[in-house]
């Protein structure tokens, strides 16, 4: 999966625990990989700092990705001091879990802005520009729970299967101009948004449910990250490709 010229990676949420595996996985393979973080996030300097001592040279911006002239004035500074994005992973996202009957406007609201109103303003960032170049890769971080439905979810699964809408249609727009869109739905990962549901739940109620018999690793997301952003992935678009441990087949 060797880059035969050189790209520059946009991994939003990069901090986060699928995100960061994706940086490190894509730095590994040689890209200039830049992420965002939240503009509240307090850690970021700490993680940079470890990600350095590690030999990892990210660069980082600050931008909220619910915010539209956030998502403008963070991809223009981008572009000015790093150059222009050829590989955008839409990875941040966020759950507030609860019943249909529970849930207020804001918990809706909120779901639906950070996962997929942020595809929009990430992606009218940097789209016209990979398509202007002839090259692109999109990558939308989506869920096995926007695929199936969850008990609990109707924001999450109605956003993340948003995404994929997203991306069936915008893979038609840009598929001959060399760019590829395309949605990876997770199923349970072991990251801190997994590991915070409570061990019974994890061990009586979500691990009996996956065939092999465990979570999956953000290693094995990032892998497919890379494949989707390599020069062999250029005829797959507009696909969503499962990756659950066989928990839901379609
Ligand atoms: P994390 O909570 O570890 O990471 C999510 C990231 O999103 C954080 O780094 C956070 O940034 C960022 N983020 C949240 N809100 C905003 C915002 N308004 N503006 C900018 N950044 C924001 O979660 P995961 O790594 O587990 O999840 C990553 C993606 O994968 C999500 O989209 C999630 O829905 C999806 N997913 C995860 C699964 C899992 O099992 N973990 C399964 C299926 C899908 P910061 O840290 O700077 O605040």
């Amino acid at each position: 999966m060797a880059q035969d010229k050189h790209r520059t990676a946009l991994v939003t949420g990069g901090m986060g625990g699928l995100g960061e595996a994706i940086c490190v996985k894509l730095a590994a393979l040689g890209y200039t990989v830049v992420t965002t973080h939240s503009p509240g996030n307090t850690k970021a300097r700490e993680w940079l700092e470890s990600m350095r001592k590690q030999g990892l040279n990210f660069h980082a911006y600050p931008c909220d990705v619910v915010d539209w002239d956030s998502c403008v004035s963070c991809v223009s500074q981008i572009a000015k001091e790093v150059g222009p994005v050829d590989v955008l992973v839409n990875n941040a996202g966020i759950t507030r879990d609860t019943t249909f009957k529970k849930m207020d406007k804001a918990n809706w609201d909120v779901v639906i802005r950070t996962n997929l109103d942020s595809c929009f303003n990430m992606t009218k960032q940097v789209c016209d520009g990979m398509v202007d170049r002839g090259w692109g890769r999109i990558i939308n971080i989506s869920s096995v729970n926007g695929q199936k439905g969850a008990f609990g979810q109707v924001n999450y699964s109605a956003a993340k299967a948003g995404m994929h809408g997203f991306t069936k249609a915008l893979a038609l727009e840009v598929a001959r101009k060399g760019v590829t869109v395309n949605t990876i739905s997770p199923g349970y990962i072991g990251t801190k948004m997994v590991m915070a549901i409570p061990k019974e739940v994890l061990d009586s109620k979500i691990i009996p449910q996956i065939p092999t018999g465990r979570l999956g690793k953000p290693e094995e997301i990032a892998g497919l990250v890379a494949y989707l952003s390599s020069e062999e992935a250029a005829f797959v678009t507009g696909a969503n490709i499962a990756i659950n441990g066989g928990q839901h087949m379609f």
